[in-house]
This record gives C-alpha cells, sequence and structure tokens, in this order.
C-alpha cells in the first residue's frame, strides 16, 4: 500500500489548525488579541518582506510561573468583581457579562482558558506590562513595540496587528538597500533566547503559518524571509544561533514526490 502522497503537504499534519489568512488579514487558528501599538502602512498593497524574531521575557525564561499565574487567575475568578477586569485584555471577551450569574464565571473561567495568553509577551504587545512584575521590566517602561504574531513554546499562535496594517516589530532596519522594514513587512516573533533551542512545535507552527503567508501575500517570496539580526545587525541578535534556518527553509519546499 504507498501512502497518499499529499499527506505530508496536508496543514494538518504541520499543526493542529489549517492556517490560511481571512478577508480581514487575520490568520485562521490563531488567537486574537489587538495590540495598540500600529498604524497604517505607507502603501497597504506592499507586503514584501517577512521577518522571523525572537522574545523572551524576561530574557531567557518561558511563559509565566504557572502556579503563579493559575493563583493569579483564580484569584481574580472567584472576586465577582474582577471578572470583568480579568477578561477586558481580551479584544473578544463579552463585554455585557453578568458578574453574579454562576454559569457566567465559569464562562469566563473557560474563556481565559482558551484565550489568555499566561505571557508577559502579551502584555508588552498589549501596552499592559506591569515595570513592578520583574526587575527587568523597568527597562521596558514605555516601549511601544508589536509584531504581527508570537509563536510561543506550545506552537500556539497569537495575533496583535493585522497584517495589511503596520506594527513595530523591526526598529532602524534596512533590507536589500531598503530601509524602513516594518512599512512593509510581517513580524514573527518565536518565544525563544540566544541559548536555547526552539521547540519542534514551533518549527511546525511558524512553517504551516509561513506558507499560509506565502501564498496570501506573493510579493514575499523564499528569498524575501529574513531575520531581524540580518536587517539589524549592530542591534539585534535574534531569532539567534539556535534558530536552524536550513530546517525552516526545508519545511516550505513543495514536499519531495
Ligand atoms: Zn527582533
Amino acid at each position: 500500500m504507498s501512502a497518499p502522497p499529499a499527506a505530508s503537504a496536508s496543514g494538518a499534519q504541520f499543526y493542529g489548525a489549517v492556517h490560511a489568512v481571512d478577508a480581514s488579514h487575520r490568520l485562521i487558528g490563531a488567537h486574537y488579541r489587538e495590540s495598540p501599538h500600529q498604524d497604517e502602512r505607507p502603501d497597504a498593497r506592499d507586503i514584501s518582506l517577512l521577518v522571523i524574531h525572537a522574545i523572551s521575557l524576561p530574557p531567557g525564561e518561558f511563559g509565566r510561573p504557572a502556579d503563579a499565574a493559575a493563583a493569579h487567575r483564580d484569584t481574580l475568578i472567584h472576586d465577582p468583581a474582577n471578572i470583568r477586569a480579568d477578561s477586558a485584555p481580551a479584544a473578544e471577551a463579552p463585554s455585557t457579562m453578568s458578574t453574579d450569574d454562576p454559569a457566567n464565571i465559569g464562562a469566563a473561567r473557560a474563556h481565559n482558558a482558551e484565550t489568555n495568553r499566561t505571557s508577559y509577551i502579551d502584555d508588552l504587545f498589549l501596552g499592559q506590562l506591569d515595570p513592578a512584575a520583574h526587575p527587568y521590566f523597568e527597562t521596558l517602561r514605555g516601549l511601544r513595540v508589536s509584531a504581527h504574531l508570537c509563536i510561543f513554546r506550545d506552537g500556539t499562535v497569537t495575533q496583535y496587528v493585522p497584517f495589511h496594517r503596520r506594527a513595530w516589530h523591526a526598529g532602524v532596519s534596512q533590507f536589500d538597500g531598503r530601509e524602513r522594514c516594518n512599512d512593509y513587512s510581517i513580524g514573527i516573533e518565536l518565544e525563544g533566547c540566544d541559548e536555547q533551542p526552539f521547540s519542534d512545535a514551533q518549527y511546525r507552527a511558524l512553517a504551516a503559518v509561513t506558507q499560509a503567508l506565502l501564498q496570501r501575500y506573493p510579493a514575499i517570496t523564499p528569498p524575501r524571509i529574513t531575520g531581524h539580526s540580518d536587517i539589524a545587525p549592530h542591534r539585534k541578535t535574534d531569532p539567534g544561533p539556535h534558530f536552524d534556518w536550513p530546517r525552516f527553509r526545508q519545511s516550505l519546499a513543495p514536499a519531495a514526490g
């Protein structure tokens, strides 16, 4: 019996959701939490570069301590007055939730489990990072940055800015002689750092997401996929020495026949 030739090209094999970009320039299958750190591109039709980044907050740490996050959530959920505040950061949070209906408290818990990333990266991109939460965060006070997407260690994807809008990820930068890469690029953050390998789940998700972007924005060709360290070489090191470019590029190649 021969294996179906299309199996390895199926999105479902790469990742839990088959990714595609919808009419609103949002990635189907991703969580969506809109960042205030965005504006219009000079030319919304010019989306012609993909920039890969890595970020971890605090540096070298992933996620947020699970117990602390759970305790934090439970505290908020058990105090009905706080349910609304807890839900507010999620763009899709119900705005008219009754706080005295136990069914809604359950819904709030389920909602948080579903959509609330327990990551300081979310907080940073949403403009909600608490400078007091960690000594390092004081150095980020007032910083207004974002990315279109972040791929977390478990392969889940969150989108912060629709692709036709300009996210603020590249800073002073230049690709192939052209400056201000934010104007014409899509920025993807991987939760990671210079000292540790990325996860298999991240490579799978990145491949599926990138394939969807290449299909939707054909001006982004494989040679126009680059790293932050390549477009801002004297300022930035990400995605860093552990990002496996050959593995990533191979994952974009058409399945061998
Ligand atoms: Zn970067």
